[in-house]
């Protein structure tokens, strides 16, 4: 993989912009005006630009977003284009066998492990999310997300129906067609890896648009893709969410939308598709609540309380166990606990090994997260126990840098206990009856995940039982698992992914057939 070790070359030295940067492998490119290079988009198998010629500015975050490539901006007729070739690649896709496809997907999670160090250096690039805790991870966890599916591929199939001796009834599994799926960019790789697995084991072909801030390793992937996968099956689109994710969410010849991001455009995604009729998948927002019963104030679950609220992603992410619920009795000895792990947090730059949490992704995230940040600080009776306003002067000004913050004292209707805030901003509420703990749990417009410590197994199934959320976890604070059903109550979202049902349910069609043996 050639390729792969000039593209990180490329990242590794965008500091100096040499315009003398190797091409990136089996890529044609072009050195901007920027000094960086242009990377194209994939359609078909080919590398492409945009029609117009237009073109998107990759920064570094952790240098306040200083350019390190260029990709194309894809406007509605580049859109259109990939939409026709998923068209016309789906009617040999259909056919070609579950279990070959199968096959298809466990040698691209195969090439995944080999080549996942230069798409975590990629990630950690453009997100900012550190090399050590976040981004190698995400990038070594995606080939299991192929393997997984390649692995269920066969268990694509319908039912037969007992309706008597004259009659035979069963059912097929079908493909939709071209399914659009637009990403965001806190977990690029893993969510773009999850769209393009189960819609195309499934047997449909995809548009993928990856996000604007994130799109590079995603490139990296679908490059890596179409070595094993027939051109056209997979196409990957860089854009801006109002242009080409509109665009895309529209195409009259998309059948299907898969959609992970932000509450507010998964609204708008909903509506393109009420017009069309078209099935729709949204991932959305979280608050999620974390609760804490008394017999859990020890070192364990402060851990999994620190990994639950995704601190080495600087909280940027859906499952996020935001809202902290502590039993009024260990309120101060758990935060005295929380605060000492979360001082040992190294943050800087995300290449570092050494980092723990590295930057926010750009300044309109960085700011609207100090905004929560003064807000929480100006509410009456707010404690701020960790963190605060970011620094305003040393290293750390030099990225959109937020260190670990913590305001406890805090009651559940409060803006930064209500919003979704991405960033790395604990809000504490300290709970004394358990029925009470579990209405203010539930009272959020969101339901994505949860989290429950508690050493009495019965109490602590009756929480997660009565927790209105799509994801519980029981003394648990990491990552899905490619397998178990992941999705939203509320308005975190519908239809569930990640797992075999999910790809049943959520990438393709059931087909009835009624046989008359009379
Ligand atoms: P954020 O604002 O945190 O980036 P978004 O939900 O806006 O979260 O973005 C998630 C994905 O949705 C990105 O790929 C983005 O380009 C895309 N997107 C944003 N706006 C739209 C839109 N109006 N239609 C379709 N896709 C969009
Ligand atoms: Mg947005």
């Amino acid at each position: 993989m050639d390729s792969v070790g000039s593209i990180s070359r490329l990242l590794r030295s965008y500091s100096t912009a040499r315009p003398d940067n190797p091409p990136l492998i089996g890529v044609e490119t072009v050195t901007t005006e920027r000094q960086v290079q242009l990377v194209p988009m994939l359609v078909g198998g080919e590398p492409t630009l945009a029609k117009a010629g237009g073109t998107i500015t990759v920064g570094n975050p952790a240098h306040r977003n200083r350019p390190i490539a260029e990709v194309p901006r894809a406007l509605a007729e580049d859109v259109d284009a990939a939409v026709q070739t998923a068209h016309h690649a789906f009617q040999s896709w259909r056919r070609v066998t579950p279990r070959e496809r199968g096959r298809i997907m466990l040698r691209i999670a195969d090439a995944m492990d080999a080549g996942f160090e230069e798409i975590a250096v990629l990630i950690a690039t453009e997100t900012g999310n550190a090399l050590a805790p976040q981004s190698r991870p995400e990038a070594k966890g995606t080939a299991e997300v192929f393997r997984y599916f390649g692995g269920v591929a066969g268990e694509l199939k319908g039912e037969t129906v007992p309706l008597g001796e004259d009659l035979l009834v069963y059912t097929r599994r079908e493909p939709i067609g071209v399914v659009g799926g637009i990403i965001p960019w806190n977990s690029p790789v893993l969510l773009g890896a999850l769209k393009i697995a189960m819609s195309i084991t499934a047997g449909n072909t995809l548009v993928l648009k990856a996000a604007e801030d994130a799109p590079l390793a995603v490139l990296r992937m679908g490059q890596v893709c179409n070595e094993y996968l027939p051109a056209g099956v997979l196409n990957v689109l860089t854009g801006y969410g109002e242009e080409a994710g509109a665009a895309l969410a529209v195409h009259p010849l998309v059948r299907k939308l898969s959609f992970t991001g932000s509450t507010e455009i998964g609204k708008s995604i909903m509506h393109a598709a009420a017009d069309r009729i078209v099935p729709v998948s949204l991932e959305l927002g979280g608050k999620s609540p974390v609760v804490v019963y008394p017999d859990s104030d020890n070192d364990t679950v402060v851990q999994g309380v620190v990994a639950g609220m995704r601190f080495t992603r600087q909280g940027q992410s859906c499952t996020a166990g935001s809202r902290l619920f502590l039993h009024e009795s260990i309120h101060d000895s758990f935060l005295e606990k929380l605060v000492a792990k979360l001082q040992t947090l190294k943050v800087g730059d995300p290449l570092d090994e050494s980092t723990d949490m590295g930057s926010l992704i750009n300044q309109k995230q960085f700011d609207r997260v100090c905004n929560y940040i003064e807000d929480g600080m100006g509410q009456s009776g707010a404690e701020i126990v960790l963190g605060g306003m970011p620094p305003q002067d040393g290293p750390l000004t030099e990225g959109w840098y937020v260190t670990p913050t913590v305001i406890t004292r805090a009651t559940n209707d409060w803006r930064v206990a209500r919003e979704e805030i991405f960033g790395p901003v604990l809000v504490v509420v300290p709970w004394s009856g358990e029925e009470e703990v579990i209405r203010m749990a539930n009272d959020s417009h969101y339901g994505l995940a949860a989290y429950v410590w508690c050493q009495n197994i019965k109490q602590a199934l009756n929480a997660a039982h009565q927790i209105d959320s799509g994801w519980i976890q029981v003394n648990r604070g990491l990552g899905q698992i490619p397998g178990h059903s992941y999705g939203g109550f509320k308005m975190s979202g519908m239809g569930r992914e990640f797992s075999l049902e999910g790809m049943l349910d959520s990438f393709t069609q059931r087909k009835s057939v009624t046989v008359n043996l009379a």
